[in-house]
């Protein structure tokens, strides 16, 4: 077998395309763990509000793709048995008696987050809303920069290894019956480059 020489060229545009790729296929996972959503139960903590310095009611959901902190305005003796725990660090604050709700999305890493929170003067969401026949939707539009590179790296990853995988399989069955590498143009009864493509 002859292996083809090592182009720049043609590499920086393949790694190129599979990292867009990539980029899409991790927005798209991420939208689609919003959209799928999660089985997981929401587990009441207690946390200690900042503002008023008093026991509230957080709940912190943890599926796959899909992990929220939501800091509600309740007093934490409506659910004494709640335990203490520490708040996830990413969890957004609401105003002084207002209400959040964060979620973050992606696989394998959370890559985009949202968040939803009422506070004097309306509710704020940082996402794209949007009304369907089945309800209002909410997507994810803020990008969690760690994550996001990372998902989107193993996506081209596993994109450039399958294609070249794929490539090197095919050339390996044009060779083994008397094929151009390149073309599949047959070779067989003949000598030198291959007469339709070039290719020595
Ligand atoms: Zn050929």
């Amino acid at each position: 077998m002859q292996l083809r020489p090592f182009n720049i060229k043609r590499w920086t545009l393949k790694i190129g395309l599979a990292l867009v790729a990539g980029a899409v296929v991790t927005w798209g996972v991420a939208w689609g763990c919003v959209l799928l959503g999660t089985d997981a139960e929401p587990e009441p903590i207690k946390y200690t509000n900042r503002d008023e310095r008093k026991p509230r009611l957080a709940f912190v959901i943890a599926g796959r793709g899909y992990e929220a902190c939501s800091l509600t305005g309740f007093e934490a003796s409506y659910l004494p048995e709640a335990p203490e725990q520490p708040l996830p660090a990413w969890a957004v604050w609401p105003e002084e008696g207002g209400e959040a709700m964060t979620v973050l999305v992606g696989w394998p890493w959370r890559s985009m987050t949202f968040c939803a929170q009422t506070r004097t003067g309306g509710a704020i969401f940082d996402g794209w809303k949007f009304s369907t026949a089945r309800g209002p939707v909410g997507l994810p539009l803020r990008v969690l920069p760690l994550g996001f590179s990372l998902s989107t790296l193993l996506a081209a990853a596993v994109m450039v290894a399958t294609a070249e995988g794929l490539g090197l399989a095919r050339r390996r069955r044009r060779r083994s019956k008397g094929r151009c590498e390149r073309c599949g143009y047959d070779l067989r009864g003949l000598v030198g480059a291959c007469p339709e493509c070039g290719a020595a």
